[in-house]
């Protein structure tokens, strides 16, 4: 809907005049089209690569000034140690002053540095005072790109969302086990690449580093092998072009699948977590059918949403209002606790000790007792319906890696290839079965159902690449944007975040991290 042109009185010279601006217009003025990409990855991904491609990418067909933050910059700073310039003792040394600067400094520190980079970088473009039409003084939105290299936490990812909000995008960068074997080979020794790829997935200590609890929630998913090739280039110019929505883009077939298991997943009622399903025809790329985990009801399928109907006999709507699978654990440690007791092992006060050291153990981890069919189960048992003709080619897309007792059922049923966003430390499935299962997709001829990580668009930022604004002109053609002059779809408020950086630098000071 089209602004009105306000028409004012000059009270002093009793002139009207027609402001030129509409008030959209004034808004847009403190919009800034800056972008902040955060990159995370496991240890051996082709991060440094990707980096070099989007930091070019960005000057050369998007007109953007770019500013890489490194953040084992201010590892190396802060810890006041000065790291080897490659090999394990690299790797292993910043990990350790890493922990090390999380547990005196908070968990965020590296990120609030990045921050801290970016206040001071904005400090040094070209400042407006207030005027007629800028209530209070302002930077001078600019095209700059900030990419952060690389995250490795929850609280780092965390605190980026909430001061760029829809501006900061997170890519996660992947490669194939092999790959990465043998690019940290030519670094390390075998024993040393294990303990390093074992530990950087995720630590135990609360301040440790973990990239397996932030990969999964990147906006946009990046696989490839061999990063010499022109096709990681191509990969990343797509991420930009959907960041800037610069081209008409549409899901691929994959992000279509994974978009519809993840829509599934809203489904669920379940107390534990939201997992979909899609079940697809490699072959033909269509979709089959979908599921979600939640509890079956009689006469097939499983209960649904039914406003005014009490027909739904899920956990949380039944009188328990408690998670089974959770109970039966906790009731399982209670008998094994009596049962010590009785026989006189444990000590006064000692059963609550035993009771969290159980849990946190094997027991913890069980999941056969919950009441729910699985994403993955409810997918193939929907497609029952379905009729398979000759040369189809099943695959599957979840939202999170299956449990070993699903992937077992889908091995039965045929399945080729299954991808997740969400890796699931419970599941067994590789381990239990090894002679039909793998995580690699490296061997063309292999027969094993491969697991493997999604690529693409994440589902939960679907809206923003893919819904469409404007598409052409009033006579239909259509409307392209030059690359040179394109923005994010929701760029950030200039007049807000400068506030907000100003913020962390200022935490960062009384912590007597910096002084500025
Ligand atoms: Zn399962």
């Amino acid at each position: 809907m089209a602004v009105q042109k306000t028409e004012v009185v000059n009270s002093s010279s009793g002139l009207s005049r027609q402001m030129s601006k509409s008030t959209q217009d004034i808004l847009r003025q403190v919009t800034t089209p800056e972008i902040v990409i955060g990159l995370c990855g496991p240890v051996g991904s082709p991060l440094v690569e990707c980096a070099k491609i989007l930091d070019d990418q960005l000057r050369t067909t998007f007109n953007y000034d770019v500013l890489v933050i490194r953040l084992s910059k201010f590892i190396e700073e802060l810890s006041g140690t000065k790291v080897p310039a490659s090999g394990f003792e690299r790797f292993n040394t910043l990990i350790n002053k890493g922990n090390e600067l999380r547990n005196n400094y908070g968990n965020s520190i590296l990120a609030e540095m990045a921050i801290k980079d970016i206040a001071v970088y904005r400090r040094t473009r070209k400042f407006e005072e207030p005027s007629e039409e800028v209530a209070i003084g302002r930077y001078v939105p600019s095209r700059t790109a900030f990419i952060i290299n690389s995250l490795k936490n929850t609280e780092e990812l965390s605190l980026l969302r909430e001061v760029y909000g829809e501006s900061f995008f997170l890519l996660g960068v992947s490669s194939g086990m092999q790959a990465r074997v043998n690019k940290l080979k030519t670094q390390m020794n075998e024993s040393e690449l294990w303990q390093l790829i074992d530990r950087d997935s995720g630590e135990e200590s609360k301040s440790g580093q973990s990239i397996r609890k932030i990969f999964h929630k990147s906006d946009y998913f990046i696989t490839y092998d061999s990063p010499q090739d022109d096709l990681m280039r191509r990969k990343t110019v797509r991420f930009l072009n959907l960041c800037f929505r610069s081209e008409i883009e549409t899901p691929t077939f994959m992000e279509q699948a994974m978009f519809a298991a993840y829509s599934a997943s809203l489904n669920s009622a379940c107390l534990s977590r939201q997992v979909g399903a899609t079940l697809v025809d490699l072959c033909e790329s269509r979709i089959l059918s979908i599921g979600w985990n939640d509890v079956p009801k009689s006469g097939g399928g499983v209960y649904l949403n039914r406003t005014g109907n009490h027909d739904d006999s899920r956990c949380y709507n039944l009188a328990s209002k408690r998670c089974y699978n959770d109970h039966e654990k906790s009731e399982m440690v209670q008998l094994i606790i009596d049962e010590l007791q009785k026989n006189e092992c444990l000590k006064d006060g000692q059963d609550l000790q035993v009771r969290g050291i159980l849990m946190n153990g094997r027991i913890g981890q069980l999941l056969e007792f919950s009441r729910a069919v699985h994403a993955e189960m409810l997918a193939l048992i929907n497609a029952r319906s379905v009729q398979f003709g000759g040369g189809v080619q099943l695959g599957l897309f979840t939202t999170t890696y299956p449990c070993h007792n699903c992937a077992r059922h889908l091995v039965a049923a045929g399945v080729k290839r299954v991808y997740y966003i969400e890796p699931y430390r419970k599941s067994l499935a590789v381990k239990l079965h090894d002679d039909s299962i793998e995580e690699s997709d490296e061997d063309e001829n292999g027969v094993k159902m491969r697991l493997l990580q999604y690529e693409g668009a994440a589902p939960v930022r679907f809206e923003t690449f893919f819904a469409a604004s404007d598409r052409k002109r009033e006579d239909g053609s259509v409307l392209a944007t030059a690359k040179t002059s394109v923005e994010t779809v929701k760029p950030f408020k200039l007049e807000s975040i400068p506030i907000i950086e100003g913020m962390i630098v200022k935490h960062l000071e009384n912590k007597s991290v910096v002084k500025l």
